[in-house]
């Protein structure tokens, strides 16, 4: 079976196919500028290795999935014969609240409850949702899966995700922690499994996603049990851009001492905080490594604040999960910065975790790097998400 991967945003949309038999990309792709002017289709055939790019208006998703599969089934940069090739389409959904613990093969019930999400994610369910109603538009009766990112997490006890708010709150509002990133969570934690050869349901796994937006997981016999991103991906470590967690009250002496609105602050936590806020150089981790090594003192307390952060919550999961048997590393930062990777464990044998300085040479492929006196397993897992949704696709079609 060949499964379409649709992940869409308000004005994009990014494209995979995956042939599931080899579990082989045969083509990805990327719609920008949908319902603006100077739309443009970039298509990559994997197997001919060729690029190619449409520039053609498009006025909304259904104009943009159209395209997709016209370039798919291209004589001359396609990759496949027909639309009827398509075995499945599986979409990534960022928000399924506290309705969807797995990805599900999507109903009418299905959207009426993605829709009921929006309010938690409203910036992203409804773009997911014009990709879903676009692709049943265009290619009907393919079925389609809604793969969600908060899904992984629902599997956390109430002490992990409750905030300490009156109640009423969370049952009225559903404010709580829920955790995003999960595919990427489950891929990698299901991976590690397998590289070191060993049930996950035997295993205290701490995946580390570490890229422009990061999160932590704690997954405890194949479940997750805690992760640091809460309500909104904000909270947690610093990221590129992102603030991470702080004392909250910092939000309303900003509002009613720094004249500022909350709009201002929302916009200065998720925009204008992270490494890019202390560092003032960049939100790309290699520019802040390249500034800190030329002597930028910001640059270089921004890294160390990350490394930091990111040390305190696999210590905290460690205790969280009574042990740990494998830490993974994943993202752009974690796949492939050796520096960040070693500074953030160091110090961490007293848990039994250690890296080998040699093995960590290491760039974008799956590989043990942990010390040979090392009790924990610290492994390098490339992340892919949309591996994962394909994956998942194919498991609720039972294909
Ligand atoms: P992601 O959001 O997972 O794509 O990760 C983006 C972050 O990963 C950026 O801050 C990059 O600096 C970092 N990154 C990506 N590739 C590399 C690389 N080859 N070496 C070091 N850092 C990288």
């Amino acid at each position: 079976m060949k499964v379409l991967v649709i992940n869409a945003g308000s004005s994009s949309l990014k494209y995979q196919l995956i042939d599931m038999d080899t579990k082989t990309l045969l083509a990805k792709g990327l719609c920008e500028r949908i319902g603006i002017d100077g739309s443009k289709l970039t298509h990559k055939n994997i197997v001919k290795k060729t690029e190619t790019v449409f520039e053609k208006p498009m006025k909304d998703h259904s104009d943009a999935i159209a395209m997709v599969i016209d370039a798919l089934i291209s004589p001359d940069c396609g990759v496949i014969a027909s639309m009827d090739e398509i075995g499945a389409v599986g979409h990534r959904v960022v928000h399924g609240g506290e309705t969807f613990a797995d990805s599900c093969i999507i109903d009418d019930g299905v959207m009426d409850a993605i829709r009921a999400c929006v309010p938690l994610a409203p910036l992203h369910n409804p773009a997911n949702i014009i990709g879903i109603e676009a692709c049943a538009k265009i290619i009907p009766g393919v079925k389609q899966v809604a793969v969600f990112d908060t899904a992984f997490h629902q599997t956390m006890p109430k002490e992990a995700y409750m905030y300490a708010i009156p109640y009423e709150l969370y049952q009225k509002e559903k404010i709580r922690k829920y955790g995003f990133h999960g595919t990427s969570h489950k891929f990698v934690s299901q991976e590690a499994a397998k590289f070191i050869g060993r049930p996950i349901e035997d295993l205290k796994i701490i995946t580390c996603h570490l890229g422009n937006g990061s999160s932590v997981a704690a997954v405890k016999y194949g479940k997750c049990i805690d992760t640091s991103m809460g309500f909104t991906p904000l909270d947690g470590i610093i990221m590129g851009t992102r603030c991470g967690a702080m004392d909250p009250a910092v939000v309303t002496y900003l509002i009613e001492s720094c004249d500022m609105t909350a709009q201002e602050v929302d916009d200065m936590m998720n925009k204008k905080s992270g490494v890019l806020g202390v560092s003032g150089v960049s939100s790309d981790f290699r520019d802040i490594s390249k500034a800190a090594e030329e002597g930028n003192e910001r640059a270089a307390l921004a890294i160390d604040m990350f490394a930091y952060r990111v040390k305190k919550l696999i210590g905290s999961y460690v205790a969280a999960m009574g042990g740990v048997d494998v830490v993974v590393f994943t993202g752009g930062i974690g796949e492939n910065d050796a520096r960040y990777r070693l500074k953030i464990t160091e110090g961490l044998d007293c848990f039994g975790i250690k890296v080998d300085p040699e093995r960590n040479d290491v760039r974008g492929v799956e590989k043990d790097i942990s010390s040979d006196d090392a009790k924990a397993k610290t492994l390098v897992i490339p992340t892919n998400e949309e591996l994962m949704i394909a994956l998942d696709t194919q498991r609720l079609l039972g294909k």
